[in-house]
């Protein structure tokens, strides 16, 4: 009974002369008013993208645990409001990877967020060789355990429906291997008991995003799936013929 959310996530792609594929984008995502559209552009584009759209939220993809200070090349939450954000995703697979983020950083990240006022999705999933060795649910359990927020602001927003976990096995991210469907069902029960153990019943109104190799050709079949209330698309989002397909899928 979630409201489908359906995120496009550009990574560190996008330009200004992209801002067009966003308006497109936006246009559509006003004819689907059942569906909460929006995009995370790359820093750079958070400000223009803000003031080329109206129907679709902006988000940006990850922020400093600090409001402010000696932090060179990095962005926090309150600058991300100020520019225009009104979410961020925290804790993605690529930051975990490449930044060195574990699920205590993340969890600062998060709570950061929420205090600047933004909503937050929260990444989680497993390694095909988690996977493989059988460990998945536990290790993504146990991401969910140490990355979700805690505390007075974190009931709240998850209460107020701010808060959204995305389930993204890594060995599906941008290689055109998309889960299966009764493994993503599974996968979201076990976010959803984690949840409500750590949020009571307010626990079941996060979202639980599916992400990876999301297109046009299996959005349906993901989005029908129970207990998936929407999708974290990568590649699939940089064009508005690619990402209209799945917004279409979910409406
Ligand atoms: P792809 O849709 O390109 O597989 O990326 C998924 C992802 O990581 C979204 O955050």
């Amino acid at each position: 009974p979630h409201r489908p959310y359906i995120v496009g996530n550009w990574k560190m792609n996008g330009s200004r002369a992209m801002l067009a594929e966003a308006r497109a984008i936006d246009r559509a995502a006003g004819r689907y008013p059942d569906v909460q559209v929006a995009l995370a552009p790359p820093f750079t584009l958070i400000g223009a993208l803000r003031e080329a759209v109206s129907a679709m939220g902006v988000g940006g993809q990850d922020c400093h645990v600090a409001a402010k200070g000696a932090h060179t090349g990095d962005v926090s939450a309150p600058m991300l409001v100020d520019t225009g954000a009104d979410f961020v995703i925290v804790g993605h697979s690529e930051r975990r990877k490449d930044h060195g983020e574990g699920d205590a950083v993340v969890k600062a990240k998060a709570e950061a967020a929420l205090a600047a006022g933004l909503g937050i999705i929260v990444c989680v999933g497993e390694t095909l060789d988690e996977r493989d060795a059988g460990k998945a649910e536990a290790v993504v359990s146990g991401q969910v355990d140490g990355s979700m927020p805690e505390g007075e602001a974190a009931n709240e927003a998850v209460a107020a429906g701010k808060v959204a976990v995305a389930y993204e096995p890594v060995w599906a991210i941008g290689t055109g291997r998309v889960a299966e469907v009764p493994d993503v069902i599974a996968m979201h029960a076990a976010i959803r008991a984690r949840l409500l153990a750590l949020y009571g019943d307010a626990g079941a109104k996060v979202r639980i995003l599916y992400g990876g190799s999301v297109n046009a050709g299996n959005a349906a079949e993901l989005l029908a799936a129970p207990g998936v209330s929407g999708a974290l698309v990568g590649g699939a989002s940089l064009t508005a013929e690619a990402f209209l397909p799945i917004v279409a899928a979910a409406g």
